[in-house]
């Protein structure tokens, strides 16, 4: 009970979970009444708190009734023979859907219009292990940047968009730091569902026009990504939200599972093992846990062997309210204003920041932090060495994972696992100044040999 109140007390300032918006959501609307019913989301089985463990019907809610904990899907696990699973997971499709016994979609989810994100390249990363004195073939980036619109978002919003099928949703929403903005206009134009997204209003062009181009309606908002997603939380308890999905508000605990992927597919790529080590960036921390609990569900399910690991988190000094809360040895997290390039991991108010604090610790990792110009050299150290061009917020792993294994945190004779969640066409701005022509020549050899470039 004492640790009940104090987890309590740790998300009170969480602006998005009202007790309004889920009253009205679970009585008038009655989603949760019928929904254990009519609604086929595979092995889901329900909802469930997760700072209480009291457990709801499926339905599009996402904050519990009595503790205003966040809820996250409850499942009737595949358990019992290991060896079949892993044969009909190895059998699926080439995207996140060969998992789809362990998601909550149901069980045609591959026939229906989405973008099927997923399976992306494990990278083995030589020349950079090389650099940061890694054992060889110990370095893995798993490059996300290879997902249909071109950020691990994909992964999510797919995810969330069944969970919006199945509820009987018509317009697809969310408030975004960028990517998911665009990742969300992809999946419902393909899905044949409206979409309107929200961002701050300064992003970066890769990322406004990605959100713009595939049709939906698109609104800056004047603010900074905090005061969007305030925006967002106001019109889903709104008569204009009015059956809107939002895919990383009502439609939450759905969404968040689409990290779990991440965690499949990684294991499976080492050879249904898991790494020792994982370098994970942090938004508003979803991703990290959902890895967390992915790998978790694997061990369960015995489709890996039972061994230790550890989760580190990444953020970018300019936006750090969780490696603060971590070094500082604190379980709360303290909102901070966002000023970095690390524009798609700018959430300074954290909704799983907490939870990421216990994951770092029980695992034995850490949360750390890099300057804006360790994220430019981290950008391209990882081009250089590996011809991944990744976004700021792969500039912030990769740079965590150097500075972590200065500081003694990281081992380098370990398996370890560096995320690159976006891809760098989306952030030119962070390199364009120092990465320009060689030399302007005119197109004469004479011209070419004074410019002293010949090997
Ligand atoms: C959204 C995002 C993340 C992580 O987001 P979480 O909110 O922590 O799940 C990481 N990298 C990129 C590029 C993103 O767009
Ligand atoms: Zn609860």
């Amino acid at each position: 009970m004492a640790k009940f109140a104090l987890r309590k007390m740790r998300r009170k300032g969480l602006p998005s979970m009202s007790a309004q918006t889920v009253e009205s959501r679970t009585s008038t609307e009655n989603p949760s009444d019928s929904a254990g019913t009519s609604v086929d989301l595979g092995p889901a089985s329900g909802l469930s708190c997760r700072e209480c463990g009291q457990r709801f019907e499926l339905g599009p809610i996402f904050a519990c009734e009595l503790c205003f904990g966040p809820l996250e899907v409850a499942y009737d696990l595949p358990l019992g023979d290991p060896e079949a699973l892993r044969k009909q997971i190895e059998a699926g499709p080439e995207n996140i859907w060969r998992y789809a016994p362990l998601l909550p979609v149901p069980a045609d989810v591959a026939d229906k219009p989405n973008l099927n994100p997923g399976f992306t390249k494990l990278v083995k990363a030589e020349n950079l292990a090389r650099e940061l004195g890694v054992e060889s073939g110990k370095l893995f980036v798993k490059d996300d940047s290879g997902n249909p619109t071109h950020s691990f978002k994909d992964r999510v919003v797919a995810q969330a968009l069944e969970a919006a099928r199945a509820f009987g949703f018509t317009t697809l929403s969310c408030s975004s730091t960028g990517n998911l903005a665009g990742a969300v206009g992809a999946a419902a134009a393909r899905a044949g569902f409206r979409s309107c997204v929200f961002i701050p209003h300064d992003l970066e062009q890769g990322k406004v026009v990605m959100a713009a181009v595939y049709g939906g309606e698109l609104v800056g908002i004047e603010g900074n990504y905090d005061d969007v997603n305030r925006f967002c939380s106001e019109l889903i308890g709104d008569p204009l939200g009015e059956g809107w999905g939002f895919v990383n508000v009502n439609l939450r605990p759905y969404y968040g599972e689409g990290s779990k992927t991440l965690a499949y597919e990684i294991c499976e790529q080492l050879g249904w093992r898991l790494p020792d080590q994982l370098v994970i960036p942090i938004a508003s921390g979803s991703q990290l846990t959902k890895i967390d609990k992915g790998l978790q569900e694997l061990i369960k399910l015995g489709l890996v062997e039972d061994k230790p690991y550890k989760i580190f988190g990444a953020q970018a000094e300019g936006c750090s309210p969780v490696s603060t809360a971590f070094k500082a040895g604190h379980d709360v997290v303290r909102p901070q204003k966002p000023d970095t390039i690390a524009k798609s991991l700018a959430i300074g108010n954290p909704a799983d920041g907490p939870y990421v604090l216990d994951i770092a610790r029980r695992t034995g990792g850490a949360v750390e932090d890099v300057n804006d110009e360790q994220i430019v050299d981290a950008i391209k150290l990882l081009a250089r060495t590996e011809g991944i061009f990744a976004e700021t917020a792969g500039g912030v792993t990769v740079g965590v994972t150097k500075k972590l294994i200065e500081a003694g945190l990281l081992d380098p004779t370990l398996t370890t696992v560096v995320l690159n969640t976006g891809d760098g066409l989306k952030t030119l701005d962070a390199v364009a100044a120092t990465s320009q022509a060689t030399a302007t020549i005119r197109p004469s050899l004479d011209a070419f040999r004074d410019a002293g470039l010949a090997h």
